[in-house]
């Protein structure tokens, strides 16, 4: 089945907001084994949205629509393919019901515009919205089949995940539902880590593998399609215990969670506490850490050191490191234990991460943009440095140290040192 994306909305014309659901939908079809050949932008006008879809009718057997489905007059999608098809658009009362309900227990007046959002053409099947208030719509009509999704990604994703994937596995004839088992990985980039599974991934037939690149992260996804959970699970395990083998010292979680939760979870299991001293990342380990729910158990906080100054006087760090003739430096081995072990001493926890470095546009200290030096002070053991050289621009180097502190706090924490 050849499919046709189109995402409707003036916005993304504008450069206001980026077509990230066209990036969802394209990899949830392809998992679906659905062919993607083609994706469209269309503004919020009825005229251009029909020649989008006449245009699409001519190459591809499946449209799906994201945007536009909403109560104002500018939510267009529902109506223009409506009139393309010469379908009747009819109420769909649960959806009408639920709307009305939002309605009377915000004790707001209903307005009637919402009414729009209950629409389904005819012949549609709804699509449940549990995130919001448009109904989405599957329909086969005239040999193609649509999909009405909603533009808010926080809709659109489960609709898709749920109902309409369902719609789309029965038409394509396949009950099999796909299982998978999404493998993050840390302290690697994304093509060594294909380099280590090349083979794997050229061969792959069932399971598939599929490789993801995330901020500072990398996953793999291994997925297989099977009517039993169990049966699903036994033919997976051969392919994840090779993974397993061959990326022990980067594998560290076989679920989708970030590497911060799963240091935190670490932690807690040991019933360890942690404090960071930060430089070049500004806070953002700790902003990191503090956004994984339940970190205040084991998390007690940190300092933002950006400068000698604060090194010195929050830290201990000596003098004699940060300046003068022959002085490592503040970005050095020596100044980033200094500061983990300061921070280690001033919070009273059971470790304390620290990081230093130039994160540019311009080097310090004569050393080079990207050096980074990564401290680890442990009670009752010798204090643990790092040094790293990370390529790109002063975001990705401050979001590269933060991932490659935390990683080497989970080396720690798992005994991989
Ligand atoms: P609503 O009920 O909110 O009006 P809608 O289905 O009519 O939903 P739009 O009005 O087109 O959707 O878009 C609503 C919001 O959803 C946009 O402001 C934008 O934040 C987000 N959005 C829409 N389309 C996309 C897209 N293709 N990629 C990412 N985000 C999108």
């Amino acid at each position: 089945m050849k499919a046709e994306i189109i995402a409707v909305g003036t916005e993304l014309l504008l450069g206001q907001i980026v077509n990230t659901n066209a990036k969802f939908l394209s990899q949830g079809l392809a998992e679906l084994g659905v062919d993607v050949y083609y994706q469209t932008v269309v503004g919020d006008n009825e005229a251009r949205i029909r020649r989008a879809i006449e245009t699409a009718c001519g190459r591809a057997d499946l449209l799906v629509f994201t945007g536009g489905l909403g109560p104002t007059l500018d939510d267009l999608t529902r109506d223009a393919l409506a009139a393309f098809l010469g379908l009747p658009i009819h109420l769909h009362e649960p959806t009408m019901r639920k709307i009305e309900e939002m309605f009377s227990g915000r004790g707001t007046a209903f307005v009637e515009s919402n009414r729009r959002q209950a629409m389904l053409i005819e012949g549609a099947v709804p699509l449940r919205n549990d995130t919001g208030l448009a109904v989405g719509n599957a329909l086969s009509a005239g040999g193609k089949h649509y999909l009405l999704l909603p533009g808010p990604p926080r809709e659109m994703k489960p609709m898709f995940e749920n109902d309409a994937s369902a719609w789309l596995r029965e038409l394509l004839g396949d009950s099999a539902a796909l299982h998978s088992t999404m493998l993050k990985f840390s302290g690697i980039g994304e093509s060594a880590l294909e380099d280590l599974f090349i083979d794997l991934i050229r061969e792959q037939t069932d399971p598939t593998i599929a490789p993801y690149a995330k901020e500072g992260e990398v996953a793999i996804r291994v997925s297989t399609k099977s009517a039993d959970a169990e049966e699903a699970a036994r033919r997976m395990e051969p392919t994840l215990q090779e993974i397993r083998r061959r990326a022990d010292r980067y594998l560290y979680a076989e679920e989708d969670i970030t590497l911060e939760e799963a240091v935190i979870r670490l932690l807690a299991s040991q019933r360890r506490t942690l404090s960071v001293a930060e430089s070049c990342t500004g806070g953002m380990i700790a902003t990191m850490l503090t956004a994984v729910p339940g970190s205040a158990d084991v998390f007690s906080g940190g300092v933002v050191s950006y400068t000698n100054d604060v090194k010195r006087k929050l830290l201990g760090v000596p003098l004699s490191l940060l300046e003068g003739d022959g002085a490592p430096g503040a970005v050095s081995a020596e100044t980033a234990a200094a500061m983990a072990e300061g921070m280690r001493a001033a919070a009273d926890t059971d470790l304390a991460l620290s990081v230093t470095g130039v994160a540019g546009p311009a080097g310090s200290e004569g050393k080079p943009v990207g050096l980074v030096y990564i401290g680890l002070a442990e009670r009752g053991k010798p204090t643990k440095t790092e040094r790293i050289q990370l390529a790109g621009d002063r975001e990705g180097i401050r979001l590269r140290a933060s991932k490659r502190t935390l990683y080497r706090l989970w080396l720690a924490l798992t005994g991989r040192d």
